[in-house]
């Protein structure tokens, strides 16, 4: 029976079980593009149906329209391509009540009156760092340019070569400063840059000196740069402005004790040793070090703060209820000193003890056919930290004698987990492995154990 008569009807595919929890509207194009690919072919060849059903559902299933979950093994901890910083759990649900109801963002209670959006998090920050005022907007780079727009349009912004970066996703210092309306005022050379080459550059053009942090490298060898309290106190003196875009966001004092194994945060510059030195601005994402959402986070004097809300750009910066809301309730985090309840910090605190202990349970669940060995192994912060200096970890180095280690990595891949390879093994990396995730790593293991086997 090969007539187009016998096709079946859209409906008769939208309400068969085999598809039953599909998306309606997806599934009715995809039937209708086959349905009507069958009608054009010449010769007319009418497959059966299960053919047909066969061929509709993998049309449907090659074209994912979902953010799907994905296990990091990577050891990469802020992986920009992962989403950068995972959220907890408990966080997310206690901001949940409040974002999917109506809300006080921008309401004040006690006057019945519109309120300020940046309240909450303002309060938390201040009890947090001792800071005046906040502002939150869409990213850090988005900060900064709030801030260039703001004091340095038509004027100029003093910045060493030698932090002229560029970020991953093309940031780059000079565009951001170029389309602010700012004027660049480059000082010092790639790998040396003096207090007397900020100081010989001021004018009357001068509006403020720039420091950034050189999140993603490292100039190393024959160098020198001048450290933030002499750019604080030259930018009093000449009556400028001062500014800090400090990358990540870290509190030095989540760490306590547990900073010998992280040693190489020590290059990291910290929120609670930079504003007691009474800067006038500094910025920061939220979604690097601090551990919460994407948002760019600018710290400064109150003066400052109000500067930067009255100018019109903000209303297209601004950030949404969802990233208020979140962004406090992970301060809240800190305010309870319960650094542990943030899942970056936890990943980045975990002792190499307890994330041994975690390899060899996960090795054990680990089937025949996989070579695996538990091991050191070196994670990195990333999403632009600290780009030469690892953190110590542990490890599981795993190898199928069938398969070689890049096969055996795009296979993973296919089962949602993300690895890297060294010394021709695929690396667990345990660091960045949630213990929940150890199920789902071991079934796909043995599934790819069985079909290599
Ligand atoms: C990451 C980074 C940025 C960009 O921050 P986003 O939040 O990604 O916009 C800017 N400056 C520095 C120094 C950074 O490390």
């Amino acid at each position: 029976m090969s007539s187009l008569a016998s096709l079946p009807s859209v409906d008769t595919i939208l309400n068969h079980p085999n598809f039953a929890g599909y998306k309606r509207l997806l599934l009715k194009k995809r039937a209708q593009e086959i349905l009507s690919a069958i009608r054009s072919a010449r010769p007319v060849v009418v497959p059966s149906l299960r053919e047909i059903l066969a061929q509709i559902e993998h049309a449907y299933h090659s074209m994912p329209c979902t953010v799907v979950p994905l296990i990091n093994a990577t050891g990469i901890l802020i992986h920009t391509n992962l989403g950068r910083s995972p959220i907890s759990r408990a966080i997310y649900d206690r901001a949940a009540e409040l974002i999917c109801g109506y809300n006080n963002v921008e309401f004040e209670l006690q006057s019945g009156k519109r309120g300020e959006r940046y309240v909450g998090v303002a309060r938390c920050l201040r009890e947090i760092l001792g800071c005046e005022d906040c502002l939150v907007v869409n990213n850090n780079a988005a900060a900064l340019f709030l801030i260039l727009n703001t004091f340095a349009k038509e004027r100029e912004v003093i910045v060493s070569r030698g932090e002229l970066i560029e970020i991953g996703g093309g940031f780059r210092i000079p565009e951001v400063m170029a389309n602010s309306g700012a004027k660049l005022h480059e000082v010092g050379t790639t790998n040396k840059t003096k207090f007397a080459d900020y100081r010989n550059a001021i004018s009357a053009q001068t509006a403020m000196i720039l420091k950034v942090h050189r999140s993603n490298y490292a100039i190393e060898g024959f160098t020198q740069s001048v450290e933030l309290p002499e750019l604080i106190a030259l930018a009093r003196d000449s009556q400028l402005l001062d500014c800090y875009d400090l990358g990540g966001g870290l509190l030095r004092r989540a760490f306590g004790a547990k900073q010998k194994e992280l040693a190489n945060l020590r290059l990291e510059p910290a929120l609670d040793e930079i504003l007691p030195l009474n800067p006038s601005l500094v910025c920061f994402s939220g979604d690097k070090l601090l551990g919460s959402v994407q948002a760019g986070i600018i710290l400064g004097k109150s003066s400052l703060i109000a500067q930067l809300k009255a100018n019109q750009l903000l209303r297209m910066l601004r950030v949404d209820k969802i990233t208020l809301i979140l962004l406090e309730h992970c301060l809240q985090a800190y305010l309870d000193e319960d650094y542990g309840s943030i899942p970056l910090l936890a990943m980045l605190q975990t002792s190499l003890e307890e994330l041994h202990e975690r390899a060899q349970s996960l090795k054990a669940q680990i089937p025949n056919g996989f070579d695996a060995q538990v091991c050191p192994t070196t994670a990195y912060i990333g999403g632009g930290t600290l780009p030469q200096k690892g953190i110590m970890s542990i490890g599981i180095a795993l190898s199928h004698d069938k398969l070689d280690c890049e096969s055996l990595k795009d296979i993973l891949r296919t089962h949602r987990i993300i690895t890297r390879i060294h010394d021709s093994c695929v690396l667990l990396d345990m660091r960045t492995l949630f213990v929940h995730d150890f199920e789902h790593v071991s079934e796909a293991l043995k599934e790819i154990a069985q079909c290599n086997a």
